[in-house]
């Protein structure tokens, strides 16, 4: 079955685990090998047990490890040619990945690319299929504005991951200077929870079995008012489950299945407020 556990999310580094039927791949890789090794063990898994690499785009919290990890363990790096050139050294196998279609095979998933706004030399929000099951999964983090192309990718999945980063009253009223204020709710930034929550519910549908908010601001945003934004606006689409996460930047969330069924240890994390 497919499987999601984001070991880490936030402007600190990101790195979410993906689980096939064939096998597993890690989207971004923004910890050091160390730190990602340690996020592996606390849920019980292995670097080895990776296949590939995906990166998003190559902005530091997404790809600071990538070479480092890459090299460690043997992972193919896959990125849009943009995002690969400007790693501050070249991973030692890249593949390309292209934009739109959903036939890119990686490892036992189709990889569908969907080109989001962000200031980095090129960010994607990925959609994957599990070939195995047939089960998808999409994941769409660091982007300024919501383009044409992503709700229809994203209603078609099972599982979403999608970046809820701050609140827009806490940034507002918050302690960042001017310019980076304006930097991350500009268009090239990254969405507010009002905004992921529009996203998410224009995209809920009856075979959605679980979403991931992911990189929460520590200093804009709280897992609280990030959930419940995107909670009310998904009962207002229509969709009654309850199976809405906020990933964390210091411990992993999940492994979530393409049921929304949750590992115990899960629950246990998010009885006690993680
Ligand atoms: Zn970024
Ligand atoms: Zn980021």
């Amino acid at each position: 079955m497919l499987r999601v556990t984001v070991l880490g999310s936030g402007s600190r580094g990101n790195a979410i685990l993906v689980d096939g039927t064939e096998s597993s791949v890690l989207v971004d890789a923004g910890f050091g090998p160390r730190l990602l090794a340690r996020r592996f063990a606390l849920t019980g898994r292995r670097p080895e047990e990776v296949s590939a690499l995906l990166l998003t785009h190559e902005h530091r919290d997404h790809a600071s490890g990538a070479v480092a990890a890459s090299t460690r363990w043997g992972w193919p790096v896959h990125g849009m040619r943009a995002s690969l050139d400007a790693l501050a050294e070249a991973p030692k196998a890249t593949v390309n990945l292209v934009l739109g279609g959903s036939n890119v095979p990686v490892s036992g998933f189709r990889v569908e690319c969907i080109a989001v706004p962000h200031d980095a030399r090129a960010c994607v929000a990925l959609v994957l299929t599990d070939v195995g099951s047939g089960a998808r999964v999409g994941i769409a983090m660091d982007l300024g504005h919501v383009p044409e192309a992503l709700p229809p990718a994203l209603s078609r999945c099972d599982l979403l991951v999608v970046e809820s980063n701050h609140d827009e009253t806490m940034l507002a009223n918050g302690p960042y200077p001017w310019a980076l204020k304006q930097r991350i709710r500009g268009g090239l930034g990254h969405l507010s929870n009002g905004t992921a929550a529009e996203l998410i519910a224009g995209a809920a549908h009856r075979g959605l079995r679980g979403v991931i908010l992911a990189h929460l601001s520590e200093t804009n945003n709280t897992p609280t008012a990030a959930m419940e934004r995107t909670r009310a606006a998904m009962q207002r689409a229509g969709w009654r489950r309850d199976t809405l996460w906020a990933a964390s930047q210091t411990v992993p969330c999940g492994p979530i299945g393409a049921d929304g069924s949750t590992h115990p240890a899960v629950a246990a994390q998010l009885s006690l407020g993680f």
